[in-house]
């Protein structure tokens, strides 16, 4: 695999990454390196990940609780006074080892402490190699509020290790090829053709390709004011529904890919109806998105909390939820307005 020039920073892939890393901390001087983790992957991917990495430089491990729900203020706050009371100083280097959770709230703490140290970041699971990891966005949740606080931040250097997938879930497995779905709708037919016709999938090229994608797109558009907002496809109401099973206490949350999934389809039918985009390939989106995951029985009782949600979205201007849609696969439009009775009916859509 091919190192991917990102701008400021590379990203590198397999064996090879970490001497990249070795020769990084060597040539920065950095006075400390402190590795961020949760328990998972303080179990199953640090060893791979100490047993690789050459330094005489001082490493402190930090671990944190996995989970969405641990994505807020108050674990930065406990990571900063961990780096300060293990003496972190501005010359420090943060290396976030995890999924897309330690990848934004690591890159988020390293990009604030001190007005800034630099970070790594490797990915550990399908969904932080293929998106989070890569294109700068940096940031935590406000309670279930999806990512409203946060920051744009490059990292410098991404590594790119698929032996660590090993141990991670089918489920977060699927909950990753949901973005490499968005890349493929909006981007690349040929990304999304492979998934659907679900041929043994080249782990290593999808992640490969889809990287590209999101460089490509991200290197022409870093502050999201137009073209990057396609990497919102399925996020607008996918993130209100994240949110809601988030905070729904009898009710067990969805993955981050498990609600853009949703958020795919319904976002798809809202095409139809507004722009034209065929029918066909509505039901063909639909068709692959439940052939992947199980059906989340949206409920009608719960549309107007879902709906009450995505007044929070980011792209929100003046209190206006702006959806970006398709005309046709590879062929977007972005900043649409939705209908309220458009978006009810398409969970409806999603729910047949
Ligand atoms: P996650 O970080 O919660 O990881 C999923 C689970 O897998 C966790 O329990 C984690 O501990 C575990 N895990 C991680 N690596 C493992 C491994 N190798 N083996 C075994 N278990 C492992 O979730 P995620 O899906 O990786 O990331 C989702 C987050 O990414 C969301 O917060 C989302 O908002 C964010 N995101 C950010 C961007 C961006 O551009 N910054 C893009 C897409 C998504």
């Amino acid at each position: 695999m091919k190192t991917i020039q990102a701008g400021t920073y590379n990203v590198h892939f397999q064996q090879k990454a970490y001497k990249f890393l070795s020769n990084l901390v060597e040539d920065n001087n950095y006075s400390s390196v402190f590795i961020l983790l949760d328990e998972n992957t303080l179990e199953h991917c640090y060893p791979k990940f100490i047993s690789n990495f050459a330094t005489e430089k001082r490493i402190e491990v930090i671990e944190i609780e996995s989970g969405e729900i641990n994505k807020n203020i108050d674990t930065c706050i406990g990571v900063w006074n961990a780096i300060t009371e293990l003496g972190g100083d501005r010359k420090s280097l943060l290396i976030t080892l995890g999924g897309g959770v330690i990848t934004d709230l690591g890159g988020f703490v390293a990009s604030c402490f001190k007005r800034g140290i630099d970070f790594v970041n490797i990915p550990t699971t399908l969904l932080s190699m293929v998106d989070a990891s890569v294109g700068g966005k940096t940031g935590v949740d406000l309670g279930v509020l999806k990512n409203q606080i946060g920051l744009f931040a490059n990292p410098k250097m991404v590594i790119v290790d698929s032996d660590y997938l090993t141990t991670v879930t089918e489920r977060e497995i699927k909950s990753g090829t949901a973005e490499i779905i968005k890349y493929g709708l909006t981007y690349d037919t040929d990304l999304f053709n492979e998934i659907k016709n679900n041929k043994k999938l080249e782990i290593s090229n999808l992640i490969q390709r889809s990287i590209e994608i999101k460089n490509e797109v991200v290197l022409q558009d870093p502050r999201e004011q137009n073209l990057r907002k396609i990497l919102n496809f399925g996020h607008t109401l996918g993130h209100a529904i994240e949110s809601f099973y988030l905070e729904s206490e009898d009710k067990e949350n969805l993955t981050h890919g498990e609600a853009i999934a949703i958020g795919m389809v319904c976002e798809s039918f809202m095409s139809y109806k507004l722009l034209g985009f065929p029918a066909e390939k509505v039901n063909e989106i639909k068709e692959v998105i439940l052939s992947i995951y199980k059906r989340t029985h949206l409920l009608k009782e719960d549309f107007s909390d879902i709906m009450e949600l995505l007044k929070h979205d980011k792209k929100n201007i003046n209190g206006q939820v702006n959806f970006v849609l398709l005309n046709d696969y590879e062929d977007y439009k972005i900043d649409c307005k939705v209908p309220e009775k458009l978006i009810l009916e398409s969970m409806e859509f999603y729910n047949e």
